[in-house]
């Protein structure tokens, strides 16, 4: 049973709230460079994700890549990796803590510790329109962690092979040659790109409702570093009503690269790492 609030507990709860990490200080990416060698870069390689499947791909660092909707309205989990450490890949919670819970054009992809840096960099979104709705709702979210066969089991005792866990675990283990159980600890929390969704105002709960997107609609990054991606197509499709399941109709995804002509990013160079000494103060 709640306990009985103290006298003084309204005054409590309007107490201003304090952003966690103002990001003023943050590094800030030069979209304009960015975006001009993006206006004569070619491409240099395009992967079609079948649904329920994933795929990698690899993008060198000051290379694009474009993520775009083809079909029908398709949901997808993203993970980055460097490509050539795999220990460094993208941390959606620090992420999250900096950028807030969606990301959208001019937003960044932070790796893991110790590294701390940005892997990518959104240069345009073709759903920065949709905003936040009237449930809280937004796109592109840094919330959801991935559809996987465990939550699925502990629910309902399902034993499905097309979450996007699975699909990322099977097209990393095809990609590095490796087995499995080699691949499986590599996969990450995602960046779920074009999913819709957000917490519930009374509870609290994560929800996701039908995705904005359509065909034609795409999500373009900067890599800031050498990067492996992978990217399923959810097996909840436009995750309307349900995933973990062959139930939803779903789309694939394509993703091109494209790499910029020789000195158009002339000035940027790929981001240090983090600069704290990793003592611990030992
Ligand atoms: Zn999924």
């Amino acid at each position: 049973m709640t306990r009985n609030p103290p006298a003084d507990a309204d005054l409590r709860r309007a107490i201003d709230p304090v952003i966690c990490y103002p990001t003023e200080t943050l590094p800030a990416p030069d979209l304009d460079l960015y975006r001009a060698a993006r206006e004569g870069a070619h491409e240099t390689a395009s992967v079609t994700v079948p649904p329920r499947e994933a795929r990698c791909f690899s993008v060198p660092a000051g290379s694009f890549f474009r993520i775009t909707s083809v079909e029908g309205p398709q949901v997808g989990d993203l993970n980055l990796w460097n490509a050539t450490d795999l220990s460094e890949r993208f941390y959606s919670g620090k992420t999250r803590a900096l950028h807030g819970t969606h990301l959208t054009t001019g937003r960044r992809m932070w790796s893991s510790f110790p590294h701390l840096r940005p892997m990518a960099t959104i240069i345009e979104d073709s759903l920065d329109w949709y905003g936040r709705d009237a449930f809280g709702g937004s796109v592109h979210d840094v919330i959801g962690t991935r559809c996987d066969p465990y939550t699925g089991n502990l629910l309902s005792g399902s034993q499905y092979h097309h979450c996007c866990h699975s699909n990322l675990t099977r097209a990393l283990a095809g990609h590095l040659g490796a087995s499995i159980r080699e691949a499986e600890p590599h996969v990450h929390d995602v960046l779920n790109v074009f999913m819709c969704t957000g917490f519930t105002r009374d509870t609290g709960q994560y929800f996701m409702k039908a995705s904005p997107v359509r065909p034609g609609d795409f999500l373009e990054f900067f890599a800031e570093i050498d990067l492996l991606g992978a990217l399923s197509a959810c097996p909840g499709g436009d995750c309307s009503a349900e995933h973990s399941s062959d139930t939803a109709v779903c789309y694939p995804l394509l993703v091109d690269v494209f790499t910029p002509r020789i000195g158009a990013l002339a000035g940027w160079r790929s981001p240090d790492r983090n600069g704290y000494d990793g003592s611990h103060g030992l």
